[in-house]
C-alpha cells in the first residue's frame, strides 16, 4: 500500500475504550445539532401555499397564443414524434377563411397530453418550431381516475390575456406567417376586431381587444 492510499475499512485499527464509549454521542450529535432548528418540511397541500419550484422546473405544458389571440400551434405533430413516452396526440385541422385558429395553413384541432405517460423530459418543447408548446412550473397534477389525467386542448391552451381577440379570426392583413413567428405581431388590428364584431358580436374578448387594437 502506497503512503497516499487510505487504509481499507477492514485494515483500520479497532477503536479504543474511549472511542467506543463516545461513538453513540457522535451519532446523536447530528440529531442534537438539528433538534432545535426550524423544520424545512413543507406541509403541502395541508398547510401553507403552493411552494414555488425553481423557475426552469418542467411542469404542466401550455399551448401559447400570439398577442392578437391566434393560436401558435400549427398542428405539425413534431412534438408527438419527439416524445419518447408517446404521451402526445395531435390531430390537425385546416384553417379556412371563416374559421382561422392559427397563423398557418393548419391548426391543432385535437391536442392531448397523457400525464400518466409523460416523464417531463421537455423533448416536445424543444421540437416545437413555433414555440407553441412550453412548460409551466405548475406541478399540481393529480386526478381520481385515468381519464382525467389525459389533458385536452381546452385545458392546455393559455388563458386569454388582456387585449387579445379570441380565435377564430383572420390573420392581421399587414402580417405574414414569418412576421408572426418572429414576434412582429403586437396585438389585434382594427380589421380583425371588426371581423369578430361582424361574425360573433357577443364575443366577450371584443371589448378588451377594441381598446388594445394596434395599427
Ligand atoms: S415532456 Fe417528454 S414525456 Fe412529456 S410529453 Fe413532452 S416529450 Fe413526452
Ligand atoms: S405544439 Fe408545436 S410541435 Fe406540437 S403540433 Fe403544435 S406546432 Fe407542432
Amino acid at each position: 500500500m502506497s503512503k497516499k492510499q487510505k487504509p481499507l475499512v477492514a485494515d483500520r485499527k479497532e477503536k479504543g475504550f474511549i472511542g467506543v464509549g463516545l461513538a453513540p454521542w457522535a451519532g446523536f450529535g447530528v440529531t442534537l445539532r438539528t433538534f432545535f432548528e426550524k423544520p424545512v418540511t413543507e406541509q403541502y397541500p395541508f398547510r401553507g401555499k403552493f411552494p414555488p419550484p425553481f423557475p426552469r422546473y418542467h411542469g404542466r405544458h401550455q399551448l401559447n397564443r400570439y398577442p392578437d389571440g391566434l393560436e401558435k400551434c400549427v398542428g405539425c405533430e413534431l412534438c408527438a414524434w419527439a416524445c419518447p413516452a408517446d404521451a402526445i396526440f395531435v390531430e390537425a385541422g385546416a384553417n379556412t377563411p371563416d374559421a382561422q385558429y392559427s397563423a398557418g395553413e393548419r391548426y391543432g384541432r385535437v391536442y392531448q397530453i397523457n400525464y400518466l405517460r409523460c416523464v417531463f423530459c421537455g423533448m416536445c418543447i424543444e421540437a416545437c418550431p413555433t414555440r407553441a408548446l412550453t412548460m409551466t412550473t405548475n406541478y399540481e397534477l393529480a386526478a381520481p381516475n385515468r381519464e382525467q389525467m389525459i389533458y385536452t386542448k381546452d385545458q392546455l391552451l393559455a388563458p386569454m390575456e388582456q387585449g387579445m381577440l379570441a380565435a377564430p379570426h383572420p390573420m392581421r392583413q399587414d402580417a405574414t406567417t414569418a412576421d408572426y413567428y418572429s414576434g412582429q405581431v403586437q396585438g389585434p388590428s382594427p380589421e380583425q376586431v371588426e371581423w369578430v364584431r361582424t361574425n360573433r358580436p357577443e364575443d366577450p374578448s371584443l371589448s378588451g381587444a377594441e381598446r388594445g387594437a394596434v395599427r
